[in-house]
């Protein structure tokens, strides 16, 4: 993103950390271990912990049997051995109120740490030992005495009294430091530099008055300086809102641009609507579109038509009807005397799709194409002739479709189903053509709208957030263990009255550290024992895909009762006669996953039956008892949010950016993600190389965030 060479430093915050006082060149090394390399990094070097009157205990106040932080100056210090060999450091630490000891039995060499004079911060138990005693689970050390010059290579600096600089507000902040890099170090080097900093902050904010205004959000240098001087716990948090807002705006630049690109690179395709399909469907349907159906076809015909190219993901639950809007959507290109494509993770979804999209379109005259790996030798050549003649002009496939040697004759739609197991390449390969068919992506894990727009902000977004109506819940229990022979008693009595059933485990193969319950065996003894009088199979990863396609087929084809397997049959297989799954060890998997697991069962007349077994402890209890009180995927989505947090649910997503925020949260701040979006496409729809001169200083943050990442996704 740079105009060759490196960034241009455009200030005294992109010199190098050395450079400035109190820091020194012997830092070097390890400031860059810590990614801080500039004046800039420093500043941005966020505490980890406040502390203030509400949380630091006066020491008269601490009592024998509670948990606390003190904050006081060493008295005296010194190293007690013990008969029984254990040495034990102790410090009197003093504040106004007055003082108590704490000891750190087998840390010794905290003696070498810690000055008398220091101040310090103490967090632990206080116990009675000769009088009271906290015994630190971490301590801080949050200014120095300094009979001599700390670094040796700087004479004392008359200016430098730490204390003088952070003694302002009553509160403390701890920052991440390391043995290297002490706390001590951190507040002097902060408390010499901030307001030189801050200074040069005031000039470069990168948001307008105005724009701080409408958002209410403080300036850059205001953020910055309570960032590390708070006078509140209040002003803390705005600060922290400004730097996630910048932060979620930065993010949302660097996918406005991808956005952008991608519409730039290649023409897209102005597709004409006839209603010469689209008509005819929709009134041969049984029954009548959800508001929420109708709502994302507008936006999905409305893109198709422009001769912008459409990049939308399509978010619905399990059940809500995705396939029937892809359908029309395929039918809007079909019109336009296009092709469309929709690709599915495997050949028995494929399989399922086509012959209920043949279904639904009854008489009308589009030719539909299979296209999966498993079609042989010739059938396979005449298929893909007929996708490249455009004789096939709605082609359903698995990655057979991006295969080499499968030509379109001329493809203005690519959707792709369950989207998430396919890898951004394969997304791409399907609608890398020129000119740029229209792309949607579809995905039946629903995640909160926020997180949504932070993962996928180069795409637009459609969500179908309504079920059809008349669908029955199903029904869901969480057990203990304990009940699990009466669970399989259940099955059994069911699979007697011609149900058929799923039995879930988290693993394939046992081992030695997890004590859990393993498909395979389980399958072997389930087999031999409870379902000895029933058809049984085992289904999962390791299989190679024809035969999981196999086992599948035989399930649909009722010859099977019960299938034994792990979580390959969560994508979207539809047996309406299966309604009970039993889920084991269910606390091991995630909320979203469990729910996903829950749609397999929900699509019969009969309402399903959906058991987990598992949920010992309280927490696994509580996140489980989600799933029993709500079938509203979104709804779980968020509360697995807020359970597992966004570091989780962030890392577990296969995105090419997913983020690692440090300061926005995706819950805390998700009221940010909008407008942080908006501004960054209207910055980027008017400027879009951020070639202006005001947009200088966006550009270099980018490339500082994202610089690697930016070229990976080519946008440099
Ligand atoms: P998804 O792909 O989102 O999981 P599907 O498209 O497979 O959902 O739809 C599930 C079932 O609901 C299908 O049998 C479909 O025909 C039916 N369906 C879709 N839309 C409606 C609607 N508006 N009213 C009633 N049934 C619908
Ligand atoms: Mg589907």
């Amino acid at each position: 993103m740079s105009q060759g060479g490196g960034p241009q430093p455009l200030s005294r915050l992109d010199m190098p950390v050395q450079f400035l006082k109190g820091v020194g060149p012997r830092r070097t090394d390890a400031l860059a271990r810590m990614k801080i390399l500039t004046a800039r990094d420093l500043l941005y070097h966020a505490p980890r912990r406040y502390d203030d009157a509400s949380t630091i205990t006066p020491i008269a106040l601490a009592e024998v049997g509670t948990d606390v932080t003190v904050a006081g100056e060493v008295r005296s210090k010194g190293v007690l051995p013990t008969r029984s060999g254990l040495r034990i450091f102790q410090a009197v630490v003093r504040d106004d109120t007055g003082i108590v000891t704490c000891a750190w039995p087998g840390q010794p060499w905290v003696d070498r740490t810690l000055r008398v004079g220091d101040r310090i911060l103490v967090t632990g138990p206080v116990r009675f030992f000769h009088g009271r005693q906290i015994q630190p689970r971490e301590h801080v050390l949050l200014s120095r005495s300094s009979p001599r010059p700390l670094d040796a290579s700087r004479p004392p600096d008359p200016s430098a009294t730490p204390e003088a600089s952070h003694a302002q507000g009553t509160i403390f902040v701890v920052y991440p430091a390391s043995e290297e890099l002490p706390q001590w170090f951190f507040r002097r080097a902060i408390g010499q530099n901030l307001d030189a900093l801050l200074k040069q902050v005031a000039k470069e904010d990168p948001l307008s008055p105005d724009a701080r205004q409408a958002l209410g959000l403080p300036a850059l240098a205001d953020a910055l300086r309570a960032l590390h001087r708070p006078a509140s716990m209040a002003q803390k948090d705005e600060a922290l809102r400004r730097l996630a807002f910048d932060e979620l705006f930065l993010l949302q630049i660097l996918q406005a641009r991808l956005r952008h690109r991608a519409a730039r690179e290649r023409p897209g395709i102005a597709l004409v609507r006839t209603n010469a399909l689209i008509k005819p469907l929709h009134d041969a349907l049984p029954f009548a579109l959800t508001d929420a159906q109708a709502r994302v076809l507008r936006q999905i015909y409305r893109d198709m038509t422009s001769p912008r190219r459409m990049n939308r993901m399509l978010q619905g639950d399990v059940g809500s009807g995705k396939t029937l809007v892809a359908l029309f959507a395929m039918l809007l290109a079909v019109e336009g005397e296009r092709q469309a494509a929709l690709m599915v993770p495997t050949g028995i979804l494929a399989e399922q799709h086509a012959s209920r999209i043949r279904e639904l379109l009854g008489g009308l005259p589009v030719g539909v194409e299979l296209l999966v790996g498993s079609a042989t030798g010739r059938r396979r050549k005449s298929a893909r002739a007929r996708v490249a003649s455009g004789e096939a002009q709605l082609v359903v496939g698995t990655h057979a479709l991006i295969q080499e040697g499968v030509e379109f004759d001329a493809l203005g739609l690519a959707v792709v189903d369950e989207q998430h197991r396919f890898g951004v390449r394969q997304r791409m390969a399907l609608a890398e053509r020129d000119p740029q068919p229209d792309m949607l992506l579809m995905s039946a894990t629903p995640i909160p709208r926020s997180l949504a727009m932070v993962l996928h902000g180069d795409l637009d977004l459609s969500v179908i957030d309504e079920l059809p109506p008349g669908r029955r819940p199903v029904v869901t229990r969480v057990v203990s263990a304990g009940e699990r022979a009466a669970v399989l008693e259940e099955v059994r009595r069911r699979v007697a009255q011609g149900r058929q059933a799923y039995l879930v485990y988290p693993m394939i193969e046992e081992s030695e550290d997890a004590d859990f319950r393993a498909a395979e065996a389980e399958f072997a003894h389930l087999a031999q024992n409870e379902f000895a009088d029933r058809r049984t199979a085992l289904l999962h990863g390791r299989f190679p895909a024809e035969k999981k396609d196999e086992i599948m087929r035989r399930f649909q084809r009722r010859e099977i009762d019960v299938l034994v397997a792990t979580t390959v049959i969560e994508v979207g297989i539809d047996v309406p006669n299966a309604s009970v799954m039993v889920v084991e060890n269910a606390e091991r998997f995630g909320l979203s996953q469990l729910h996903q697991l829950r749609g397999r069962v929900g699509r019969g007349k009969e309402a399903g039956l959906f058991v987990m077994i598992g949920g010992e402890g309280v927490e696994a209890g509580e996140r489980l008892d989600v799933l029993a009180r709500t079938s509203d995927g979104f709804e779980i989505a968020r509360e697995d949010l807020r359970l597992r947090g966004q570091g989780d649910v962030l890392g577990s997503q296969q995105h090419g950016h997913a983020p690692a925020f440090r300061f926005a949260d995706v819950l805390q701040h998700q009221d940010l993600i909008a407008p942080a979006q908006e501004r960054a496409r209207r910055l980027v729809a008017a400027d879009p190389d951020l070639a202006a001169a005001e947009n200088a200083l966006l550009r270099l943050l980018l490339d500082r965030r994202y610089g690697d990442r930016a070229k990976l996704f080519g946008v440099g």
